[in-house]
């Protein structure tokens, strides 16, 4: 069987971000997995019960996704709510989906404290960016599945269709 991919659902056009905006991507190889039936879409925040629109989080300052996972570190609301649990759930939740339907690859957008796999934002709510990755990112990657994010699609295209 042709191996499925996890996809972020606002790059899917869902407005599920935390500022109720989608970030939708477009290319000609989205459309034809969607045809083939290849796309398992999912937004790992939501499907963890958080609502639309919600305070932006980000992990904090000095900690790592994979210190989040084992319980060393919190991701926090911007005003200072712990919403540890509820990542650690999303992440949980899209793996789970992910071993479900067969998804060998995720395109997941970068930057979010879920599905960064490139860069997030350091936790000092300032905007301030640095290399790390999310927490369901993380959680992927560890259990064998190839993360790309959304600037990543053409070395997506040539892994997912060789
Ligand atoms: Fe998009 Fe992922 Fe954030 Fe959901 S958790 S809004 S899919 S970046």
């Amino acid at each position: 069987m042709t191996a499925k991919i996890l996809v972020s659902a606002c790059l899917m056009g869902h407005a599920v971000r935390y500022d109720g905006q989608a970030k939708p991507l477009v290319h000609p190889a989205l459309d034809r997995w969607r045809e083939e039936g290849r796309l398992v879409t999912i937004c790992p925040e939501i499907s963890a019960g958080m609502p639309v629109p919600r305070l932006p989080a980000e992990i904090e300052p000095g900690k790592s996704a994979t210190d989040i996972l084992s319980g060393n570190g919190h991701v926090r609301e911007s005003n200072g709510g712990d919403v540890t649990d509820a990542f650690r759930q999303a992440a949980e939740n899209a793996l789970a989906l992910a071993r479900e339907t067969g998804c060998a690859y995720a395109l997941l957008i970068d930057g979010s404290p879920s599905c960064g796999s490139g860069f997030i934002y350091d936790g000092s709510f300032s905007g301030q960016r640095q290399p790390g990755a999310g927490v369901t990112a993380t959680l992927l990657k560890a259990n064998g599945i190839q993360v790309f994010s959304d600037r990543q699609i053409e070395e997506l295209v040539a892994a997912a269709d060789a």
